[in-house]
């Protein structure tokens, strides 16, 4: 097996650990970013199709931008593959695209594919379910169950474990939304998070919110400092009279 892949794998299981999170369990990269590291900003804005995403570390903060017009799957990618560049490149600053041929982003991208669906998780799930030979319901069902997009569960299979071949690989790829759709899946894993075009969580909305209760900003500056993180949610409370 690929010398880089078993690395990369040893290094995103010593991160799970490090975040307590059991080996074979799928995350919600999403939230758990946000939850456990607690001062990093995620904000998603429209970029140039071939940007997946980008990288600053600031002295006290840490922003990840994600191109907001990728699918929710893609998006996770990208933000496990951010988390390598804060945690293990000593880059201040990184811009990173879909496909690229650079050895850190080539390292970013195994340790991403793996802190979503660890070498062992992806075992444990093949004896758990009885998967001898994949096809495509069986890789949409574990798709869907990793919350990781198709093309990297693809790519991990073809490239990495070598258990589909290329013609699969080719034919597999096609009309993944429809496929999921005839399977019985939603199609949030396919669609932008949110599905909106610019959106900012994490830090930067509790410092303004802070600020603004220890009194050091006015509520105008609070709602012009919500509202440059796209937030016009918070400042009009659009959700408030949603029932459950
Ligand atoms: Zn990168």
């Amino acid at each position: 097996m690929n010398k880089d892949y078993l690395e990369m794998n040893e290094l995103a299981c010593g991160f799970r650990r490090g975040w307590k999170i059991d080996m074979n369990e799928s995350i919600d990269i999403f939230s758990l970013a946000i939850n456990k590291i607690k001062n990093l900003t995620i904000v998603f804005k429209k970029m140039d199709n071939g940007i997946s995403g980008a990288c600053l570390k600031l002295d006290k903060e840490n922003i990840m931008f994600v191109n907001s017009i990728h699918r929710k799957g893609r998006q996770a990618f990208t933000i496990a593959h951010e988390l390598y560049h804060l945690k293990y490149d000593d880059n201040d600053f990184n811009i990173c695209g879909v496909d690229s041929d650079d050895e850190i982003e080539k390292r970013a991208d195994l340790f991403a594919s793996c802190l979503l669906m660890p070498h062992g998780a992806i075992e444990t799930y093949k004896l758990n379910n009885n998967i001898k030979k994949w096809n495509l319901d069986l890789i949409i069902d574990a798709e869907q169950y990793f919350q990781i997009s198709h093309q990297s569960l693809l790519w991990r299979l073809r490239h990495f474990l070598n258990e589909i071949s290329y013609d699969e690989y080719i034919s597999y790829k096609e009309d993944i939304s429809y496929n999921a759709s005839i399977r019985g899946y939603d199609l949030s894993l396919y669609t932008p998070y949110l599905n909106k075009e610019y959106f900012t969580i994490g830090n930067y909305i509790k410092l303004v919110e802070l600020a603004y209760e220890k009194d050091l900003i006015s509520r105008g500056k609070k709602e012009e400092l919500f509202l440059d993180a796209f937030r016009e949610d918070i400042v009009y409370k659009f959700s408030e009279d949603e029932s459950f």
